[in-house]
């Protein structure tokens, strides 16, 4: 059983079916619903997915469905009816994002500039400096 759920605990979900694939899409909706410069997502057949704690808020645009925390706000879910058979959850609000890593990156045409060359940035274990 792979199971997540968000940042407050509010909203809990389990998965009784293996993950199909991973990717890292930087599209400018999911971009936009997360805050983040990129969401990773993974894929799974639709009916794998129960809420186990909660009841996530569902929001619908560009004709594709996307729930979150009502209470905390992390994205959760993104489901496109034009692709029934396959949904997706946010590889980071599962318990183990680590077994989860991205097989790909999509959507590069709406990629920040800026967003391939995080790698080289400087590195620090917890926080970086603060502003004075
Ligand atoms: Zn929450
Ligand atoms: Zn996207």
């Amino acid at each position: 059983m792979i199971e997540g759920g968000c940042l407050c605990g509010a909203v809990r979900y389990a998965l009784s079916k293996p993950a199909l694939r991973t990717c890292l899409c930087h599209c400018e909706d999911c971009r936009k619903a997360s805050g983040a410069h990129a969401v990773a997502w993974t894929f799974f057949h639709t009916g794998a997915l129960e809420w186990t704690k909660g009841i996530p808020k569902m929001i619908r645009f560009a004709e594709r469905e996307r729930s979150f925390c009502g209470d905390c706000g992390t994205p959760l879910m993104f489901f496109d009816p034009a692709i029934p058979h396959l949904f997706e959850v946010s590889t980071c609000s599962l318990d183990e994002p680590d077994r989860f890593p991205p097989e790909d990156q999509c959507w590069l045409v709406d990629a920040l500039g800026w967003s391939g060359a995080v790698h080289a940035l400087p590195r620090y274990d917890e926080t970086s400096p603060l502003p004075e």
